[in-house]
C-alpha cells in the first residue's frame, strides 16, 4: 500500500487506535492532519512519531462534536496540504452505565461524540472529496455496535448509528470515486479499555475466541487497506476486527 501525495485526517489522533493509524499512514507516505480533544501533549508526540517516519504531519485542537470547529479543522487540512483524501472517523468515547443510572448526559455526550462527530466530519469532508473526484473514509465503530452489550446502551447505539451512516453514505458516493466503510474493532488493548473494571475484562476476555486482547496495529492494518487504492471496489462494509468475537 502506498500513501505517497495522500492526506489523510485522523479524529482522535493523540492516543490508541488513531496514533498507530497516524504512524502507520506516516509510515507510507502520507501528510497527516490529527485532531484531538484536550490532550495536547499526546497529540505533539503523535506529530514527532509521523515525523521520524518521514511525513509531514499536523495536530488541531478539534471537538468533533461542534459543527464550526470540524469545519475549521478541514480547512487547515486544505489550506496545509491542498486536498483530504482520507478521512478516519476515529474520535471516541464511553461513559458505560446501566439504563437505570444512565443520566441524559451520559446519553448525548457519547452520541454526540461519537455518532455526530463522525457525521459532521464526513459532511465537510465529502465537500472537499466530491471536488476531487476521489475519496476514502474509514469509520469506527465497534463489535458492541453489532451485537449490543449490557452497561453500554449509549455506546451501542452510537456504533450501530455509525454502521447506518457508513451503508447510507457509501449509497450517496459510490459514483464519484469515494468508498465508505467501517471497522468493528472488539476489544484492543488501549486507555479505553484499561478503564473497564476487572470484571468487565474477564467477561470480555472470555467472549474473544482467539484469547486476547487486539492490538492498535490490528486495527490500524485493517483501516489502512480500506482507505488504500487496493480497496477501491469495497464501499458500504462493515469489517469486524476482534479475534473472532462477532462469528
Ligand atoms: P482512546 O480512549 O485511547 O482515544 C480516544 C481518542 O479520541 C483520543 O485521541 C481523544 O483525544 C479523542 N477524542 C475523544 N473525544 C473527542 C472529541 N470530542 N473530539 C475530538 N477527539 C476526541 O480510544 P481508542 O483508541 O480505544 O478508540 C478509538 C476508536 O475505536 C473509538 O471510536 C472507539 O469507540 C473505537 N473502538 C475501540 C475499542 C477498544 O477496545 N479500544 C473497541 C471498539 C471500538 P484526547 O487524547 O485529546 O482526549
Amino acid at each position: 500500500m502506498d500513501f505517497n501525495n495522500k492526506t489523510a485526517v485522523v479524529t482522535g489522533g493523540s492516543r490508541g487506535i488513531g496514533r498507530e493509524v497516524c504512524i502507520e499512514l506516516a509510515e507510507k507516505g502520507a501528510n497527516v492532519v490529527l485532531c484531538y480533544s484536550g490532550n495536547a501533549a499526546a497529540a505533539e508526540d503523535t506529530v514527532k512519531l509521523c515525523e521520524e517516519k518521514g511525513a509531514k504531519a499536523i495536530c488541531v485542537k478539534c471537538n468533533v462534536a461542534d459543527g464550526d470547529e470540524v469545519k475549521a479543522l478541514m480547512s487547515k487540512a486544505v489550506e496545509e496540504f491542498g486536498r483530504i483524501d482520507i478521512l478516519v472517523n476515529n474520535a471516541g468515547i464511553t461513559r458505560d452505565k446501566l439504563l437505570m443510572t444512565m443520566s441524559e448526559e451520559d446519553f448525548s455526550a457519547v452520541i454526540d461524540t461519537n455518532l455526530k462527530g463522525a457525521f459532521l466530519c464526513m459532511k465537510h469532508a465529502s465537500r472537499i472529496m466530491l471536488k476531487q473526484r476521489y475519496g476514502r473514509i474509514v469509520s469506527l465503530s465497534s463489535v458492541v455496535g453489532i451485537h449490543g452489550n449490557a452497561g453500554q446502551l449509549n455506546y451501542a447505539a452510537s456504533k450501530a448509528g455509525v454502521i447506518g451512516m457508513t451503508k447510507s453514505l457509501a449509497k450517496e458516493l459510490s459514483s464519484r470515486n469515494i468508498t465508505v466503510n467501517a471497522v468493528a474493532p472488539g476489544f484492543v488493548a488501549t486507555d479505553m479499555t484499561a478503564a473497564m473494571t476487572e470484571d468487565a475484562k474477564k467477561l470480555a476476555m472470555a467472549q474473544i475466541p482467539m484469547g486476547v486482547l487486539g492490538e492498535p496495529k490490528d486495527i490500524a492494518n485493517a483501516i489502512l487497506f480500506l482507505a488504500s487504492d487496493e480497496a477501491k471496489y469495497i464501499t458500504g462494509q462493515v469489517l469486524a476486527v476482534d479475534g473472532g468475537m462477532s462469528m
